[in-house]
């Protein structure tokens, strides 16, 4: 059976590493990403890069996708929930809007493309990763809308190895630590940034291809008793049981 992944949110950061790691071992990748633009320019020149543009957020457009990938390039035996949203803020002054926008995201998405790839899954027996956080470990003055949707993946990843075990199907979460990505720094100030240096024991923010590396190996065959786990790679942060910066 031909080996094809589908990583979301690809086309940059964490998703563009993963999806090189696939690549490198052999595998076809669809890559979506809803920046269009960005997305065309990453897969150039990437053999067996399947770019296919798709709002996660948006049941249509998941469904079209996973219609398209079906008819078009076979079934995927890894998925791969990367598609995310950062947002800095406390609960007073976070809109309904935004927690709505990053709600629709980061849990939404997760959802609605595990649900529109189950059947492809099943006919594979194949892995789902799904991205939450550090911050679905530990709560923070500053992430209320963030955090609590990345709890909802690490909580959704068990309702998911549970329910979807019996066909076979191996679901799990990798809660990344900090990593330089635009998403990241986006929201990083330097105060948060020493923060982080002090806190982790390994002193350091990760790099994209140390969390695409956790990632492919979950999904690999390497990793074929391993379900409903959160792994999290982050510098031993989780151990110190501080609280994020
Ligand atoms: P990034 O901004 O480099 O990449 C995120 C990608 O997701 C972008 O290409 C973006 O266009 C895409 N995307 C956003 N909304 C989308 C949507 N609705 N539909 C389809 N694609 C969409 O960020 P990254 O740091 O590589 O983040 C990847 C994942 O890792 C995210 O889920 C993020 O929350 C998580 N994460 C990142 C860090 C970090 O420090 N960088 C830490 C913990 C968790």
């Amino acid at each position: 059976m031909e080996n094809i992944a589908l990583v979301t949110g690809a086309a940059r950061g964490i998703g563009l590493a993963t999806t090189k790691l696939f690549l490198a071992e052999g595998r076809r990748v669809i890559m979506v990403d809803n920046d269009t633009e960005e997305l065309a320019h990453a897969a150039t020149d990437l053999t067996g890069a399947i770019p296919l543009p798709c709002d996660v957020s948006d049941p249509d457009a998941v469904a079209q996708l996973a219609a398209r990938a079906k008819a078009e390039i076979g079934n995927v035996s890894a998925v791969v929930n990367n598609a995310g949203l950062a947002d800095f803020g406390p609960i007073e002054t976070t809109d309904f809007e935004r927690w709505r926008q990053v709600m629709a995201t980061n849990l939404d998405g997760v959802f609605l493309i595990s649900q529109a790839f189950t059947s492809s899954l099943k006919a594979t027996r194949g892995a789902i990763v799904n991205i939450a956080s550090i911050s679905a470990l530990r709560a923070s003055t500053l992430r209320v809308a963030y955090g609590t949707s990345k709890a909802g993946v690490a909580h959704l990843t068990q309702q998911q190895a549970v329910e979807l075990g019996e066909h076979g199907i191996r679901v799990n979460c990798v809660c990344p630590g900090p990593v330089r990505t635009k998403l990241a720094m986006a929201v990083h100030t330097q105060q948060i940034i020493d923060a982080y240096h002090d806190a982790i024991p390994l002193n350091r923010y990760g790099q994209e291809t140390e969390i695409a590396e956790a990632i492919v190996w979950l999904c690999s065959d390497k990793a074929s008793f391993v379900t409903g786990q959160r792994l999290a790679v982050d510098g031993g942060f989780e151990a110190t049981g501080i609280g994020l910066p």
